[in-house]
């Protein structure tokens, strides 16, 4: 950073944590908890707390996966399983309140570099207050990662040919413009995901008509937005605590059961979603066309369709599928590859994200930068040679919150272990028996292949042979493992603050 625009003074904290979304909190709640003697700060680009529910306001927006699990372990969910976006922040925002968290927040914080020092086993982290354009610094023993996995404000929106010829309005979920007015308009909604799912029910309150346009189907499962046994519960006066307790179990158990079920019997799944769909739609819709994806079920997510709200408006004529391929934008809409054109006032580009490696973050060590795709990841949390690091990424299948509290639990028993050893430093190693373990790019393809993941997959850690070199998805296990996890391991190296910098303090 330029001289003349070197932040005036430096603050120090033990953990420095980055955003506050879902995960950012979490990690404040848990430190605060288990590690009261330890000093934080959560710091935050944005204007508010959220993330994904912050940023994101097009129309409809709501979670797919249910608020038990996504809700946090320690705050019971009483509304209705699947959310919207406001009752998520307004949830996030009673757990900011009733733990006094709000201090520890600093928003309008973005982050651009952060250098490790190896003397002073210490990061120093520029930042800048993006209200007043002014540089800040801080240091901090110890950084936690909760920057999400995709950017935000910067959906990913391919080069389509004549893009600049269309005279409508083209609008990305992520930067929805607020006085879009699309009553009475011909909509189409690019994207076949969960977010196409929500924006096309949505949209049709208003819209003349609105058009998913698909390159390739995607499975969805519907369902009343209600859990039964959490309904039984309430009706014996079973107190809340309780039934979030029940019902996140009954939840993580049976998705479990549902994930091994797709790798041992994918043709019985597969047949059972697809049906589900026909039953909705009737026999005279082309299902097997718009909604039988060619890949086995949950090698992408499947998206949680409460009420069915997307194939009831189909089945209402309000909405319709197109699955074909765009060769090009005209003045008004879209020509497509099987020569069918669709007129648009509106389109949506519900078409993905870009992924954000570590918060966009400049690295260095020293003053020398480094990538984290040179490095192993330790169970997708730390990586080889990255001091005093842990990182949020949540899970593919399930909530991404259950994975971000049993990190920030590691976290925090990784602090205090620090704390009472006297180490100053902790970094991941190779045993040396797996010196030459074959490693592979993060993403296991076979497994779990969206395109996100696909595009940036060269940029991420790499992973391992062996579950603990690698980011398993598996939450069934992991919530066992990870507290397992024997801090004194060869696989943690521990250093002690260097001599000179212990005398020259
Ligand atoms: C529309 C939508 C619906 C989804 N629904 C579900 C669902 O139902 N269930 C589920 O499990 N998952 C869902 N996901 C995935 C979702 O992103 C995660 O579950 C979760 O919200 C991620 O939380 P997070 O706190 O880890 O990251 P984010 O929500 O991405 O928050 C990260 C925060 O870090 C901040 N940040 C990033 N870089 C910097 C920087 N350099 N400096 C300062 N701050 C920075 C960001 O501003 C942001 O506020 C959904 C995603 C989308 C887009």
């Amino acid at each position: 950073m330029p001289d003349s625009i070197a932040p005036q003074t430096t603050e120090h904290f033990d953990c420095l944590i980055l955003g506050a979304g879902i995960s950012g909190v979490a990690a404040a709640y848990h430190i605060g908890e288990q590690c009261p003697d330890h000093s934080i700060v959560v710091l935050e680009s944005e204007k508010s707390f959220g993330g994904t529910w912050w940023t994101h306001r097009s129309p409809g927006i709501r979670s797919d996966s249910d608020l038990h699990t996504f809700g946090y372990r320690f705050k019971p969910w009483i509304g209705p399983p699947i959310a919207t976006a406001e009752e998520i922040l307004a949830y996030m925002g009673d757990v900011i309140e009733e733990n006094d968290l709000a201090p520890y927040i600093r928003y309008q914080h973005k982050i651009l570099a952060a250098d490790w020092s190896e003397a002073d086993s210490l990061w120093t982290i520029d930042a800048i207050r993006t209200d007043f354009d002014e540089p800040v610094q801080f240091t901090a023993n110890f950084l936690f990662m909760c920057q999400g996995y995709y950017r935000h404000n910067e959906g990913f929106t391919p080069e389509w040919p004549g893009i600049a010829d269309f005279k409508g309005t083209i609008a990305h979920p992520e930067n929805w413009p607020d006085d879009l007015d699309y009553s009475g308009k011909n909509v189409v909604v690019i994207g076949s995901g969960a977010t196409a799912a929500t924006v096309v029910p949505a949209m049709t309150d208003k819209a003349a008509h609105v058009t998913m346009l698909q390159r390739t189907p995607t499975y969805f499962r519907t369902g009343r937005n209600a859990i039964e046994i959490a309904e039984e519960l309430r009706e014996l006066q079973v107190d809340e605590t309780w039934i979030h307790e029940i019902v996140r179990r009954k939840i993580q158990y049976e998705q479990t059961a549902f994930t091994k079920l797709c790798r041992t019997k994918p043709d019985v799944v597969r047949r059972d979603l697809i049906g589900n769909i026909r039953n909705l739609l009737g026999p005279d819709f082309d299902v097997e066309k718009h909604f039988a994806p060619d890949y086995r079920p949950w090698r992408q997510r499947i998206a949680f369709v409460p009420d069915a709200d997307l194939f009831n408006r189909i089945a209402e004529g309000k909405a319709s599928v197109v699955t074909d391929h765009i060769e090009r934008f005209t003045e008004d809409g879209i020509e497509l590859k099987s020569g069918e054109t669709l007129k648009a006032d509106v389109v949506v580009t519900a078409t993905g994200f870009n992924m954000n490696t570590m918060g966009d973050i400049g690295f260095s060590k020293d003053g020398q930068p480094f990538a984290f795709n040179e490095t192993v990841t330790f169970k997708g949390t730390m990586f080889t040679g990255i001091p005093n690091l842990a990182y949020v990424f949540g899970y593919f299948r399930g909530s991404w919150t259950l994975r971000s509290e049993i990190i920030a639990d590691f976290v925090c028993r990784m602090l205090n272990h620090m704390r009472v050893t006297g180490a100053a430093s902790v970094r991941p190693q190779l045993r040396p028996h797996e010196q030459d373990m074959e490693l592979h790019s993060w993403v296991d393809e076979e497994d779990f292949n969206p395109g996100y993941l696909l595009r940036a997959k060269d940029l991420l850690p790499k992973r391992g042979e062996s579950r603990d070199w690698r980011h398993t998805q598996d939450h069934w296990r992991e919530k066992d493992e990870f507290p397992a996890i024997d801090l004194t391991d060869e696989v943690f190296q521990y250093r002690a603050k260097s001599q000179s910098s212990v005398a020259a303090e």
